[in-house]
């Protein structure tokens, strides 16, 4: 027999072989046990990233990069914060609990929520954080920490007389709490509360007092790792916090949503890590000009009305040069950038702005790790 017969014969007996296991999985329930069973205990012997928390670093997770405009690959705003035995979010917007599940990290770890402000694409997950941390073992209350009432805006009223605009923080977790009452207690009765402590149902809310420009105030203080809120420019909404973060001498900072403003340069003086708010105006500009095209003019003014209130990348890169930041990374990415030429758009000018220092697009499931004891910047992706 040539080569090729024999090659060719060889081909064949592996197609039927395979062919003959393919429909022996899909009609034997025996094999079909055996096979998902070897899966899921795989899956689950490599999911535990418990040790992030206590390897003497710091590390900073994306858990939310997106924004308001709709975006299949980005959850809305999230950070967390992960050292010294700690986990703390900053921001829980929606879609953000299925990215930070999906990061393996261990939820009942999770000691406090931090808000930088009271829009719904930066709360809208509370409650599944706080429902699901519970679930992941939290037995103590869990510590939510945010702006106090609105000020400096007129409330509007409705036909009741109803006026929006008046709620703080406290209001935001009672609201929460109050629409997962009926959850948590349906749990505790089915599971049993030696499972499902009902101390770890609460929230506890704290309303950060407001600090003045070139001061902050400090949130989180435990096992090394402090967290201090700064005042950043988001108006109207205010007021509206930044957060500086500290672990063995290493410094992150998270830009909260803002316009250009001195006090985020001010606060990341010399840090490895700012995680900066970015808005490309030339883009949004022009998907502005597309739907006043399409005859969706409330639309357009709406999205215009984004402009005034953001960072552009550009103007961040000059940000993160003037702190002499060492890495900087853009998240709360407006508008939603699917493919490389609009990521490369995204970016122009940047690099001439930035000068010496690294920048990233940051992308849901991305990790930066600061380790103590060292100038390294660690980068990973955990989806
Ligand atoms: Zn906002
Ligand atoms: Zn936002």
């Amino acid at each position: 027999m040539s080569k090729t017969r024999i090659a060719t014969a060889l081909v064949a007996v592996l197609a039927l072989t395979a062919l003959a296991g393919g429909i022996a999985l899909w009609t034997v329930p025996a094999l079909q046990d055996a096979v998902a069973g070897r899966v899921v205990a795989a899956r689950l012997g490599q999911g535990d990233r418990s040790a992030l928390l206590n390897d003497k670093a710091l590390h900073i997770v994306l858990c939310g990069t997106g924004s308001p405009m709709p975006d299949p690959e980005r959850a809305n705003a999230c950070t967390a914060v992960v050292a010294g035995g700690h986990i703390v979010v900053i921001d829980t917007g929606p879609g953000s609990w299925a990215k930070f599940a999906r990061t393996r990290l261990p939820a009942g770890a999770i000691d406090a929520v931090l808000f930088t402000h009271l829009h719904s694409d930066h709360i809208g997950a509370l409650g599944e954080f706080a429902v699901q941390s519970w679930i992941g073992g939290r037995k103590a209350p869990l510590d939510v920490f945010g702006p106090g009432k609105p000020q400096e805006i007129k409330p509007a009223m409705d036909a009741e007389g109803d006026a929006y605009g008046v709620s703080g923080t406290a209001d935001v977790v009672r609201g929460f709490a109050l629409a997962y009452d009926s959850d948590s207690g349906f749990r505790i009765a089915h599971h049993g509360a030696d499972y499902l402590a009902p101390e770890g149902a609460r929230m506890l809310a704290h309303e950060v007092e407001t600090p003045a420009p070139g001061q902050s105030v400090t949130v989180f203080d435990k096992d090394g790792l402090k967290i201090s809120a700064f005042l950043v420019n988001h108006h109207p909404v205010e007021p509206a916090f930044g957060y500086r973060i500290e672990y063995q001498g290493r410094v992150a900072v998270v830009s909260g949503d803002t316009k250009k403003t001195e006090n985020v340069a001010y606060f990341s003086k010399g840090a490895d890590l700012l995680v900066h708010e970015a808005l490309n105006a030339d883009m949004v500009t022009r998907i502005a000009g597309a739907l006043d095209v399409a005859g969706n003019h409330r639309l357009a003014k709406m999205a215009r009305d984004t402009i005034g209130y953001h960072t552009s990348p550009v103007e961040a890169a000059g940000i993160a040069r003037e702190a002499n930041v060492k890495l900087l990374v853009f998240s709360h990415l407006v508008p939603p950038l699917p493919n490389a030429l609009l990521r490369h758009m995204f970016m122009r000018g940047v690099d001439e702005a930035r000068g010496d220092g690294q920048t990233q697009l940051g992308y849901d499931g991305m990790m930066i790790t600061l380790p103590a004891g060292s100038q390294d910047i660690g980068l990973s992706d955990l989806l």
